[in-house]
């Protein structure tokens, strides 16, 4: 689950790392209301506006805007409320702005000797163990300095048995160039990022950039966070930090119905049962020639009113043009899932595009019947790559 930038900081707060401060607002007024506050409780003068997306990159796609007066506070947040922000990770559609975070300008008037980092801590899968991101290049892109500086960035992995060493954060910040009191900020930087990651089971935590002022201070100036939900029950607190607005709205219903939905970009629609089963599905799709339009596992007590649900979450998206239902019956019996369509066809009214079904295992001979007699227009197939081919035919005609 990921969280916003305002929330991500307040975290990290909590876990005693200096933060960029500043107060979130949703209108224009309000966000110069939180100007006012903001600068009586750290005496900035200036201020960032920054538009409040589950997506980096804003600063690029114009979400991130210094302002030099109230008056400026007001006219760029209500330019960021409401827009539709484009960034390198939204996709072309770009995500809606609702909130704006009102933030104290820590690149000081005419500071010229700041330096900005890139830190991130995250599990590596290969090692099982959580690793210490960072490089001197912070403030852009990690993936541009990954792909053409590489040397210049580093990795500390963390023991389990032990956590993360006092050696280790000298390391870091000697690496990273640093002396004197901003050596020392540094270490105690990294210490409490650590603490915080773990601490409320994220799988991700990254700040980028990572700021040095000219008097030493170590700040965070953004903060992404992925906390991991299967962890989520133990912090009702970041549970409830959920931002459903930021979500796909059909993942968020097939949630409510405990269908696991991933929508992708493909007008193939596909829905079957067992997450393995529907990875293999994918990929004889991509292998007949086809692209999946999305991810379904209706889960291994498929059952009419689950079928029927599950056709209803993969037409809300307009680019499905076939659907291919393949179904393994073991638990799961087949005649209820034949049921399950024919009655999702009476139920739903037109289903406007084929259907390519396969269903074998448990009482699959019964479950042909049942298709056979209804008089639907589904396409029967026995093997899966038949089924995959019998797709792209259908999509062709
Ligand atoms: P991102 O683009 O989504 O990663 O958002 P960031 O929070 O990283 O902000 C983008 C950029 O805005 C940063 O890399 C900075 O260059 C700039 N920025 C952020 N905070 C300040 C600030 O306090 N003052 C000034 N002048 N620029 C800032
Ligand atoms: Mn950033």
């Amino acid at each position: 689950m990921n969280i916003h930038e305002y929330q991500g900081k307040s975290i990290l707060k909590s876990y005693g790392v200096a933060i960029q401060e500043g107060i979130v607002a949703e209108t224009a007024e309000a966000a110069v209301d939180a100007a006012k506050e903001l600068q009586k409780q750290t005496g900035t003068g200036w201020w960032v506006v920054k538009a409040q997306i589950h997506a980096g990159g804003r600063g690029k796609g114009g979400g991130v805007k210094l302002a030099k007066s109230l008056d400026e506070v007001k006219d760029i947040a209500s330019k960021i409320i409401g827009m539709q922000l484009i960034t390198p990770q939204t996709g072309k559609e770009g995500k809606k702005v609702n909130k704006v975070l009102i933030a104290q300008d820590v690149y000081y008037p005419g500071e010229t000797k700041t330096a900005e980092f890139y830190m991130s801590v995250l599990l590596n899968r290969n090692t099982g163990r959580n690793i210490i991101m960072y490089s001197t290049e912070g403030g852009m892109d990690i993936e541009e300095v990954a792909a053409k500086t590489p040397h210049l960035i580093f990795k500390e992995e963390v023991d389990p048995a032990v956590g993360l060493q006092g050696f280790q954060t000298r390391r870091i910040a000697f690496n990273l160039g640093l002396s004197g009191s901003a050596f020392k900020e540094m270490t105690k930087f990294v210490a409490n990022l650590f603490r915080a990651y773990d601490g409320i089971d994220a799988s991700m935590f990254e700040i980028n950039p990572v700021l040095k002022t000219s008097d030493n201070k170590i700040i965070a100036v953004d903060a992404k966070v992925n906390l991991d939900e299967n962890a989520l029950y133990r912090h009702p607190k970041y549970a409830e930090m959920r931002d459903i607005t930021e979500e796909d709205p059909t993942e968020v219903e097939a949630g409510e119905h405990n269908l696991n939905y991933v929508k992708l970009d493909g007008n193939v629609g596909c829905m079957v049962n067992g997450a393995g089963l529907a990875m293999a599905t994918m990929d004889i799709i991509k292998l007949a020639g086809g692209f999946p339009a999305n991810f379904l596992d209706v889960g291994g007590t498929a059952n009419a009113a689950r079928v029927e649900q599950a056709f209803r979450i993969i037409l809300k998206d307009p680019n499905v043009k076939a659907i291919l239902v393949n179904i393994f019956g073991g638990i799961v019996r087949c005649d209820r899932v034949a049921q399950g369509i024919v009655d999702a066809y009476k139920n739903i009214g037109e289903i406007p595009v084929p259907i390519i079904v396969r269903l074998q295992g448990t009482n699959a001979v019964e479950a042909r019947k049942i298709i056979d007699e209804s008089g639907l227009k589904v396409f029967p197939a026995t093997l899966l790559k038949e089924a995959a081919d019998l797709v792209n035919q259908v999509l062709s005609n």
